[in-house]
């Protein structure tokens, strides 16, 4: 049995009583960076033993992983934060899995995400909504932001700090001034910020403030 257990993107509080008791009664945690997940398990007293797994896991660990399986053992696989697999570790090592031991049983232990936290307070319609994970770093970084001139559904992505002003500044050329906009900062954590209006507005308050923590985009479609 494999399970994939979402963890808090933030405040701690957040985790699920189903979190807990799954990490607790595992034999192995898969772990994208083993001191991250540390500090949620010391946090909360749990011992279940670790095991580091991330996206650059060689087909040997995938195979130990399937090997445990393959003994009757018990995995959680969790990401630094938020739910694994959503622009995190973990679809390949499903497929993998899964080529191996069809009838394998995966089952989610659900929790916070912050692209649906953001889109839960944006007020912009989510009947239908892309997610584009991260801009690419670089080649067809402007034909990702020139899309969404023409985008009738919301659209939301993730941005690193180092990155969100220059995306901003990017966008601007293609926005018109009447497209709304909310970024979400630090969600769920002390400094959380929520900023809403267009693109040139929220430019230039963010680039009066101290540009620090994590980035969610949404755009109105
Ligand atoms: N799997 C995670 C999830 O379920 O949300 C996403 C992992 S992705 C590698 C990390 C990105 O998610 C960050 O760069 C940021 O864009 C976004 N993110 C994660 N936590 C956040 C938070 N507390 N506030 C705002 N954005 C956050």
């Amino acid at each position: 049995m494999l399970y994939i257990v979402a963890t808090p993107i933030g405040n701690l509080d957040d985790v699920s009583k189903r979190a807990l008791e799954t990490l607790r009664s595992v034999d192995f945690i898969l772990c994208e960076d083993t001191r991250v997940t540390k500090k949620l398990l010391n946090h909360f007293k749990i011992e279940s033993k670790m095991i580091s797994y991330h996206e650059h896991s060689k087909l040997t660990k995938m195979d130990y992983i399937a090997e445990l399986l393959g003994n009757k053992k018990t995995l959680a696989l969790v990401s630094d934060a938020g739910t694994p697999g959503i622009s995190d570790p973990g679809n390949r090592l499903i497929e993998y899995l899964l080529s191996l031991m069809p009838d394998l049983e995966i089952s989610p232990i659900p929790g916070p995400n912050a692209a649906v936290s953001a889109l839960s307070i944006s007020g912009f319609p989510t009947d239908e909504f892309l997610f584009l994970g991260f801009p690419p770093h670089k080649k067809g970084r402007e034909t990702f932001f020139k899309d969404f001139a023409t985008e009738k559904r919301t659209v939301v992505f993730y941005e690193s700090p180092h990155r969100i002003l220059k995306a901003l500044e990017q966008l601007e050329k293609f926005l018109s001034p009447d497209r709304r906009l909310v970024i979400c900062r630090e969600l769920t954590k002390m400094f959380e910020t929520i900023y809403r209006g267009n693109v040139g507005d929220i430019r230039s308050r963010l680039a009066e403030s101290e540009i620090c923590g994590e980035f969610v985009v949404v755009i109105h479609g």
